[in-house]
């Protein structure tokens, strides 16, 4: 069924919207804004009025908007994460991406399950546990088993204080079988980029491989969903095309599985084209989208659709990400490589990565900046682990209940974060952190957070609620 147009993707009616809604007055704008802070998300028109915002007053009052309602809703935590490449070998030709198949600039290379578990160990002595799985796409002779025993690989490693205890998965779309497979895995969230939602675009810089394949790819979700995995993850390769036409789409798409389906995206991913080895258009983006374009997108996304987690990688640099944080950004990668390998043999910015980073930092000096600013560091894996998922999670997300077991969480596995792997000076300013916010709380989110600390000071590991 899912080889067919995927017509939920409707470029006249994304044109449409944005031509009629171009100049929008402040009137208008200040209703979209009322709306927005109201935490029901917003439509297809409503977006397209955002982005044609270019006053700097009302783009304060967009970003104020945007603030209020991640404030809200998430309070000030920031999930932490690192992705782990496990090969680079890929038989797409993916303009943008050093791993392409006509690529021969960069060194390939495939980890095995015992360099896995080595990077794994790497990742865990740093004080990770949540990993983002990467591939391009081409397996060894397994094929997709080189995948399901990857995740195994890391999910069996552990430490005397750790182990990774959500494995996410970013691979090329799957048949639904495989999705199944990938579902009895244990893994947390699927994610998958369409890259650009513009079909002309997207043959412009697909030459070859699978990938060409837009339909394939659109559809992607809908198998995964199908399968059984209801925490999915979307994104834009922002630089590609017009980020107005993106945004819009990206509404589209995440309409369309609310409707099929009964429940969205979980998460939003909003790269930026970075350089890459050998890509003239990774240094040349054809639409190139400033900063302050970009946390517009940043805002927007987190009105539209607040409920849905909103990814900041290290693609962007510290200041970019310090400046997201405030408009709607939930989670953040650190520390990251994006070269197979990079974390056991410690080589930042091996041209085999597949872009160069913006943010260079280790996690711990991430950890400590982060605190500074008053946001608290999440390490939690509590959802996914008691089955709240899909719909379950997004019924949890409303603010109330947010405040009653994430915040505790976040807190704890921060805790834990601080007593096993953080340097002196980011236990100091993490453990005041701790202390400010607990005395901030009241009524059982604060008894629970107490009583979670508690047992983390006193030597107990993963504990949450
Ligand atoms: N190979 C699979 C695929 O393409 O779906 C798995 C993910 S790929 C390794 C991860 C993502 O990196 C891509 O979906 C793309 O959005 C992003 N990416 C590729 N080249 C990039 C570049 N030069 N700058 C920023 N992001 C890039
Ligand atoms: Fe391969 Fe993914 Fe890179 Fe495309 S983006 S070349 S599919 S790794």
């Amino acid at each position: 069924m899912y080889n067919v147009q995927a017509d939920f993707i409707n470029e006249k009616e994304i044109w449409d919207a944005i031509e009629k809604n171009q100049n929008p007055d402040f009137e208008g704008i200040n209703d979209v804004l009322k709306k927005a802070s109201e935490m029901k998300g917003l439509n297809l028109s409503d977006v397209a009025v955002l982005t044609s915002i270019s006053d700097p007053k009302m783009l304060d009052k967009l970003f104020e908007t945007a603030n209020r309602v991640k404030e809200t809703i998430y309070g000030k935590r920031l999930v932490i994460f690192a992705p782990l490449y496990i090969s680079n070998l890929c038989k797409n030709e993916c303009l943008y991406c050093a791993f392409r198949a006509t690529n021969k600039e960069i060194v390939r290379s495939v980890l095995s399950q015992k360099q896995i578990a080595n990077e794994v160990k790497a990742l865990i002595g740093q004080g990770q546990k949540r990993v983002l799985l990467v591939a391009g796409e081409s397996y060894p002779k397994e094929g997709f088993q080189y995948v399901l025993d990857s995740i195994k690989t890391i999910y069996d490693v552990k430490t005397e204080h750790g182990e990774v205890r959500r494995v996410n998965v970013n691979v090329a779309p799957l048949k639904t079988e495989e999705f199944m497979e990938l579902k009895k895995s244990g893994i947390g969230t699927y994610q998958i980029f369409q890259e650009t939602y513009h079909r002309e675009t997207y043959l412009k810089v697909h030459l070859g491989g699978k990938k060409r394949d837009y339909n394939w790819r659109a559809w992607s979700l809908h198998r995964a969903m199908e399968a059984g995995i209801d925490d999915l993850g979307i994104g834009v390769l922002f630089g590609l095309f017009d980020y107005r036409f993106e945004l819009l789409a990206m509404m589209q798409h995440i309409a369309e599985l609310e409707r099929t389906f009964g429940v969205g995206p979980h998460t939003i991913s909003v790269p930026r084209l970075e350089p890459a080895t050998n890509s003239d258009i990774a240094s040349h983006p054809p639409f190139p989208v400033s900063d302050i374009d970009f946390r517009k997108i940043v805002a927007i996304l987190r009105l539209a659709v607040p409920y849905t987690g909103i990814i900041m990688s290290t693609r962007e640099t510290a200041k970019m990400r310090r400046e997201t944080f405030a408009l709607g950004v939930s989670q953040i990668s650190a520390g990251s490589r994006t070269n197979p390998g990079g974390y056991e043999n410690d080589k930042e910015d091996d041209p085999s990565g597949q872009f160069s980073l913006g943010d260079h930092r280790p996690l711990d000096e991430v950890i400590r900046d982060v605190s500074s600013m008053g946001y608290i560091p999440s390490f939690c894996t509590a959802c996914y682990r008691l089955g709240r998922t899909g719909q379950d999670f997004m019924d949890l997300a409303k603010p109330g209940d947010i405040k009653l077991h994430c915040a505790p969480n976040a807190l704890s596995s921060f805790k834990e974060y601080l007593m096993n792997y953080a340097s002196p000076e980011t236990v100091k300013v993490g453990n005041q952190l701790i202390n400010q916010t607990i005395n901030s709380m009241s009524g059982l989110a604060k008894q629970r957070a107490e009583k979670l600390i508690k047992r983390v000071a006193e030597g107990k590991d993963d504990v949450y609620c």
